[in-house]
């Protein structure tokens, strides 16, 4: 449909930044999983190079720069808003990351310096014997550059935080004629020596530069986890119960996690083991999923964590009329349900996804508002609302599932609809966030133009000059720069 327009010169200039691997062709099976987005169907790139330095992607940058070449980067490809692929034109070259894979410890730091292209669960892995955890919990299995770029939150943010928190160092490489590389931060978890730039480039989608590498903050590895499934008594205790738990678990408490019913049911599918944490198969509206945790072993003589767990939740119980019923059960299956979430509700039917975060007592009002006014009144009868999230920080991810028989067309007119009524009831009534967790990418681009891009001129700039895809060649902050 489109001509490339990356011609054999180009081409052959490029595979020589690279070794044999380096290069993925736009025509061969290979390219298939780069173009494939998590969430919204396929890119169409010009071809994949892959390096495997950061000096090899400074040469493939700079060069991209000066020829005028689009480049995307991609590190996991677990990204939710489109941010991670080329777009339909066939005009942008994607960079993987996925070969950047070095891995280096301090024990007595407590850090690691991890390449961008380093999975998730890979670290973890490899944290394992030294009873260390970078503690960023999500339902995919991203890579450190792609963590970095968008900021990950997750479901322990409450305990952890975001990644922010624990970036203490970053090797970048900017979009500009000579592809510049810089070194950000060194490892220390305090300097007020000057600015601290790195922050430009955390969840900011990657439109300032390429990350090769991080310097991580790591926690200790927990030694004690129990989890509980919580049936509070409304939404509007919600606020209250979270408080309540804090109170008698203090910063034990490492997750309180909202799911309603649709979402579950989603979630669970047809999974005979995933329903049983249910007694008879009865779903409640809306069920928390709270996790305590201890950093270490169990001493003699200490109550054993489930234990306290019970006994903590007994005394809630008695307290005030904050919960209905509490449902103990496997721990590592009541993450199941939860992790489960997000592709049950994508796997159902035409998604129209939101990923909005509020002050901490307004997110369940702001449910209790989509419910009742939303939903009730508009009486969407082919639309289920599946909402999840991080609840326990705010987060809400609001899912409306669209059934496959409603005409494509009258799909995207009640997503239009959904969206004009959720943007503007989220940002504007209730001051939340358009993208709590998920970033900035051709899903929500317009959306941040909306609502950012007249506050600040550069960033408006940056992305609306490159618009659909985050790409960096010919970018605003690169060659053309000295004109801001
Ligand atoms: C099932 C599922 C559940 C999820 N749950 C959560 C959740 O709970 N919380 C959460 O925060 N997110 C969640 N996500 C979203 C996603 O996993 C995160 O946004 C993740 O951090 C993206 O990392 P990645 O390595 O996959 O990045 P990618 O998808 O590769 O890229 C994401 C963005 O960063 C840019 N980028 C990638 N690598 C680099 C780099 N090295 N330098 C500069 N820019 C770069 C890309 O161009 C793109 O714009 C979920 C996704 C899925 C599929």
């Amino acid at each position: 449909m489109f001509e490339s327009r990356l011609g054999i010169a180009h081409e052959k200039a490029l595979k020589l930044f690279v070794d044999e691997l380096g290069w993925i062709a736009a025509d061969t099976t290979e390219i298939v999983r780069y173009n494939q987005s998590a969430r919204h169907g396929t890119g169409n790139a010009l071809a994949v190079i892959r390096p495997r330095t950061s000096a090899e992607v400074s040469k493939i940058l700079a060069y991209c720069v000066n020829a005028d070449i689009q480049v995307v980067p991609q590190s996991g490809n677990t990204g939710l808003v489109l941010g991670s692929v080329a777009d339909a034109s066939r005009q942008q070259l994607l960079m993987s990351l996925e070969r950047l894979q070095s891995i280096e410890t301090d024990t007595d730091n407590r850090t690691a310096v991890v390449g961008a292209g380093v999975r998730l669960s890979a670290l973890n892995a490899a944290l394992a014997e030294l009873e260390l955890i970078f503690p960023i919990d999500v339902s995919s299995d991203p890579s450190i550059g792609g963590m970095i770029a968008t900021n990950t939150g997750g479901s322990r943010l409450l305990k952890y935080g975001d990644v922010r928190q624990h970036a203490l160092g970053l090797t970048i490489v900017l979009a500009d004629a000579e592809g510049t590389v810089i070194q950000l931060g060194r490892g220390l978890r305090k300097d007020n020596s000057g600015i601290d730039w790195k922050q430009l480039f955390i969840g900011s989608s990657g439109v300032f530069g390429i990350i090769t590498k991080a310097e991580l903050a790591l926690t200790l590895r927990p030694q004690q986890q129990a989890a509980v499934l919580l049936v509070p008594s409304g939404y509007a205790v919600i606020p209250e119960l979270l408080r309540a738990m804090e109170l008698q678990f203090g910063d034990a408490l490492t997750a309180f996690e909202g799911m309603s019913k649709a979402a579950l049911e989603r979630g669970m599918g047809d999974s005979p083991v995933l329903k049983s944490a249910f007694p008879e198969g009865n779903i409640p509206p809306y069920v928390i999923l709270a996790e305590i945790s201890r950093s270490y072993s169990q001493y003699q003589g200490e109550i054993d964590i489930e234990q306290w767990l019970t006994i903590g939740l007994e005394s809630i119980f008695s307290d005030a009329e904050l919960l209905a019923d509490a449902m103990f059960g496997n721990y590592q299956q009541l993450w199941a349900l939860r992790h489960g979430l997000s592709s049950g509700v994508q796997s159902t039917g035409y998604l129209v996804p939101f990923d909005l975060s509020f002050k901490r007592n307004k997110a369940v009002q702001f449910i209790e508002d989509v419910e009742a006014e939303l939903m009730k009144k508009h009486a969407f009868s082919q639309v289920t609302l599946c909402h999840f999230g991080h609840i326990g920080d705010g987060g809400v991810h609001l899912n409306f599932v669209i059934e496959h028989a409603v005409e494509e067309e009258h799909q995207i007119q009640i997503s239009e609809a959904l969206k004009t009524w959720v943007f503007s009831k989220a940002v504007e009534e209730y001051q939340g966030s358009f993208s709590a967790e998920h970033g900035v990418g051709p899903v929500n681009n317009k959306i941040y133009q909306l609502y950012t891009g007249h506050k600040c001129k550069l960033w408006a700039d940056g992305f609306s000059e490159l618009s659909s895809a985050n790409w960096l060649g010919n970018s605003k902050f690169g060659r053309d720069s000295e004109e801001h």
